[in-house]
This record gives C-alpha cells, structure tokens and sequence, in this order.
C-alpha cells in the first residue's frame, strides 16, 4: 500500500523549513506541519505599533555560519536585507558598562578583564586557532577539549566575566555542566562580536520565504509517530497518516517523546529554558555606552542576564525616536519565573534592569513577554558520548533536524542539520524493514 504522503516534516521551525527546502530540491515530495498558529519556531518576529520584535533569535554571524548564508543566496536574499549591526557587546562590573566584549580591542582595553584574565583568554583563544581543524562545529564530540566543562577551562575573572554571562546570558548554559569544546569551535568559528548581522525585516525572514515553497499545515500538533515496515505512520492532531520519511525538526526533549524509539542521543540532548521581556520604549535609553547589547554576570546580578537596545541594531526596527529594549532573565531564576504571570515577569525584570537602564520603566509603552521551555540545547558530556552512534546510524523512516543535531545553539547549527538530513536521504533508499 503507497504511504499517504512522501516527506511528513514535523516543525515548522528553520530546520524544518529548510530541511523541506533541501528535500524539495532532491525531487521530494514534503508536507510541513506545525503546531502553532505561525511559522519561524525560536525565530518569530512579531511587528507591532510600528516596532519590529525578534521574540527568539536576534542575529547571525558573517563568518562562521556558512549554511545560512548558503541559503541565504538560494533564496535571492541581498547583502543589504541582512546589515552589519556593527555597535559591539559591553559587560557590567562594579558599577559600570566595559566596551568591547568578544572583540579583538577588548584584549587590548580590558572588556571588564583583568590583565591576568586577558593573558589566559589569549592562551586560549590562541591554543584552539593553532588546532582549528579539531574544532570543527560538525563534530562536537571530538574536540581536543573532550568532556570538560567550560568551569574547567576557565576560571575566576576569564568565568565570571567573560564565559558566564555570554554562555549563560546568551544561550542560558549552566557553565559546571556545559562542555568547553563545542563552545570553542562555535566562538572559533564566529569571531568578533562586531562581525554580527540581522535581518533588516526581522529574523523571520528567511523562514517566511521558505515556507512560501510548499505546503505547510500550521496549527496542526503531531501526537506521535512510529514506524512501520515500509515507513512510519504519524498521529496528525487525532489523523492517523502514512508517510515514506518523517523528519522530527523539533528541539530533542520532543522528538524524544513523540518518538520514543528514538537513538539514544535524542533522549540524553538538554535543552535549557529562557525568558525574555521586551519592553516598546517611548524614547531610546542610554546605560551602557555605545554597545548594543550589555551581559551581566551572575556574580553581579542573578536575575538579570542581558539587555539588548534593539533599535541600535539598525534603523527602521522601531517609529523615529522611540527605542525598544530585550531583557533576558538570568538561569538561576529563569525556571522559577517560567510558571509566573506576564505582569510579574515584566515587574521583576524591569525592576532589575533599572540601574544598567536609567529611566526604563518611565519610558515604557508596552511589553511583551516570550517563554522558552526549549530554549537552547545545551552540550553535556552525556549527550556527547551518545553522539558519534548517532551519526553512524544508518538512515531510517524516521530523521531529525534541529539546532541540537550538532549540540550548536544558534540558528547556523538548525540550518546545517537540514542539510545534512537531506544529505542522509539522497544516499539512500528509506529501508524497507523500519527502524528506530
Ligand atoms: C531567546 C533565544 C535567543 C536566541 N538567539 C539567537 C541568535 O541571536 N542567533 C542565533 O543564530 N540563534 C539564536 N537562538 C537560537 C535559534 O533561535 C535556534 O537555534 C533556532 O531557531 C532553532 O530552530 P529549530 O527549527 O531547530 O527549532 P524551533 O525553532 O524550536 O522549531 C521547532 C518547531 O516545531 C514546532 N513543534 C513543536 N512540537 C510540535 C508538534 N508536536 N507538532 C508539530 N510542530 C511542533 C514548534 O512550534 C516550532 O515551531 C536563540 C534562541 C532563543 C530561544
């Protein structure tokens, strides 16, 4: 008996988008479906008031993210819809903003390090460019850092005030448990912090484009999926339905329970949660210099973990001369604050940002709150040692996508799992006997 469909694609998020792009291409059939009412997943923007809101991802790389940019010039996108945010990171400390964070000048100016702290990150940094070939994104398994954690790389200042607040502001990591070598190949591989770009219309451009390829069925949740002898069958919403391949492009805490078959890899990948409040501002404020985008460390505030003053982004993002700001909640409060209302969220927050931010809470128009339970994975050495089976499996009815294929948090890591999906597909025929 044929399957009903050819290519069931669970997720409309950007892997399973351009997982769907990539099949496509290969002359497959794919159906997209997608739980919420919207496409884009961790990479929605929301446009209102005139404001434009990243609610997840705010930017990418010009180096370091070549899958991207590979889809980005398969779509036709310009150069110019993807501008160089160029302002850089600050960090806080004792009372005030340090320039240059992430960035060559930093090792020269300070960044907030002391000359100690600046000597060992350029041991580091230096170390892992002279062994850049062992630091490949691809393989986070097989760094030469193998399963330390990034606690055990470094220490003291070079912790406090560099690797915590960007690992834990940014990504949400716990740093005692997230592993130093994917971090280093992704921070290797990105460079500068001032190299950043975002989308001139939002982060969810390339998904909008993406998802005017083909059909994509939004508001429909996937229940389960299992296999069958000649592929596997999917529970759409309370349908059942056949189909030759099922791609899971879900963060893997969810593949793993629609799925229960799933490698083991799927089931030892974390993810960790995030919570961010955006507050529409009837001005821009000024707390923290030129940079757009201030980590606190957790020694200095644990509530708070960063701003983000989105209109120095890049122009157009909110109407002349009102300013929007993204406070991110900090790990050691953000699982507790998860379950709280939307007021209480803001007033804590708010509260917080206050002394990096003078004047946000009379400047405030509106604000929006967004809670991930599935923030950003996160790369234990659990979840590491599970990974070269995963790789090495052969390929099945059933694959995934998502930015936890190779332990990456960021939108890159999402997109290259799309390709290297479709890569698995076109090297094989869906094996007739199923498998997990
Ligand atoms: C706060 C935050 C900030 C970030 N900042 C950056 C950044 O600046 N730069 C960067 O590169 N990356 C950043 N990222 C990471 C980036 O957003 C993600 O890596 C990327 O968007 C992941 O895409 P995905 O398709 O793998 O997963 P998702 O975007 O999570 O997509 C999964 C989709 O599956 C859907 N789904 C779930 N369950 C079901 C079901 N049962 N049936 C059907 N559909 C289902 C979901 O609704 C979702 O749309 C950030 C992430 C967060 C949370």
């Amino acid at each position: 008996m044929s399957a009903d469909l050819d290519v069931a694609v669970v997720g409309a998020g950007i892997a399973g988008l351009a997982a769907a792009h990539r099949l496509r291409a290969q002359g497959r059939s794919v159906h997209v479906f997608e739980a919420a009412d919207h496409i884009g997943g961790r990479m929605t923007s929301l446009r209102r008031d005139g404001y434009l809101m990243d609610t997840g991802a705010e930017m990418i790389g010009s180096s370091g993210y070549p899958a991207t940019w590979r889809l980005i010039r398969d779509l036709g996108l310009s150069d110019e819809e993807i501008p160089l945010i160029g302002a850089g990171l600050a960090v806080w400390r004792e009372g005030r903003a340090h320039q240059h964070v992430g960035d060559p000048r930093g090792l020269l100016v300070g960044a907030g390090l002391s000359a100690g702290a600046r000597l060992e990150l350029a041991k580091l940094l230096g170390g892992t460019a002279i062994r850049r070939r062992a630091y490949d994104p691809d393989s986070p398994e097989s760094t030469p850092q193998g399963s330390r954690t990034v606690a055990e790389v470094v220490h003291g200042d070079l912790h406090d005030y560099l690797f915590q607040p960007l690992t834990g502001g940014f990504y949400g990591w716990d740093t005692e448990r997230a592993s130093a070598g994917p971090l280093l190949s992704h921070m290797l591989a990105v460079g500068a912090t001032k190299t950043f770009r975002t989308y001139r219309d939002g982060m969810d451009t390339v998904a909008r484009a993406l998802a005017a390829q083909g059909e994509v069925s939004t508001g429909v949740p996937i229940r389960e999926v299992v296999t069958t002898g000649s592929g596997a069958r999917l529970v759409v919403d309370h349908t059942p339905l056949t189909a030759r391949t099922v791609v899971l492009a879900v963060p893997a805490p969810v593949a793993a329970c629609l799925h229960p078959a799933a490698p083991e890899f799927v089931h030892r990948c974390e993810f960790r949660p995030m919570l961010k409040v955006i507050c529409q501002l009837d001005r821009p404020l000024d707390g923290f210099g030129p940079a757009f985008g201030l980590a606190v460390p957790a020694v200095e505030n644990p509530v708070l973990a960063g701003i983000v003053c989105d209109e120095r982004k890049h122009v157009g993002r909110v109407p002349d001369g009102l300013g929007l700001a993204t406070l991110v909640a900090g790990q050691e409060v953000v699982t507790d604050l998860l379950d709280e209302s939307d007021d209480e969220i803001s007033r804590t927050l708010i509260a917080h940002a206050e002394q990096y931010l003078p004047g946000l809470a009379h400047a405030l128009r509106g604000t929006v709150v967004v809670r991930f339970r599935h923030g950003l994975p996160m790369p234990t050495a659990w979840a590491l040692a599970a990974r070269a089976e995963f790789v090495k499996r052969a390929p099945s009815a059933v694959e995934y996508a998502g930015d936890w294929y190779t332990l990456r948090p960021c939108s890159e890591a999402a997109i290259r799992s799309a390709e290297l999906v479709a890569a698995r597909l076109s090297t094989s025929e869906i094996p007739a006997g199923a498998r997990g």
